[in-house]
């Protein structure tokens, strides 16, 4: 049985629809820490790919218009591979998952992320106190 032509197989994904690639990495991270990810990435019971967890919240902190902006991360539902969990809170379960030089190296890429955001929402009065810091931010008039 022949296998399918890789080339032939990648022009008929849609690219909507291709799942993040995982090879991709987190800029700034050392190879090491990115095979931690790898590894944690493995589990069974893990949310979905840090690298694209990043992306979206890299989006969020710089997505353009004006410079105060409600807190909404854009996500089409039907290729959403968090299954509609917080990007943020998946990469604070990977910040508490990895080992600590790890989770050090991926929380300052993350640091100037959470500054922008923090300074580009406001936050929501009427959030319970438990709630965690990047959800309790206004996400509508
Ligand atoms: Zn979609």
């Amino acid at each position: 049985m022949p296998r399918r032509n890789p080339a032939r197989v990648r022009r008929n994904a849609p690219p909507h629809t291709r799942p993040a690639d995982r090879r991709q990495a987190v800029p700034g991270l050392s190879g090491r820490t990115v095979a931690e990810i790898a590894r944690l990435e493995r589990r069974p019971s893990w949310p979905g790919p840090v690298h694209e967890a990043w992306r979206r919240w890299h989006a969020l902190a710089h997505r353009p218009g004006p410079w105060v902006m409600y807190a909404v991360d854009e996500v089409c539902p039907c290729c959403d591979p968090f299954a509609g969990a917080e990007v943020r809170a998946v990469l604070e379960a990977a910040c508490r998952a990895l080992p600590p030089r790890a989770a050090r190296e991926l929380r300052a890429v993350l640091a100037p992320l959470d500054a922008r955001f923090l300074t580009r929402t406001l936050p929501d009065p009427s959030a319970p106190p438990d709630t965690p810091w990047w959800a309790a931010r206004l996400d509508s008039a």
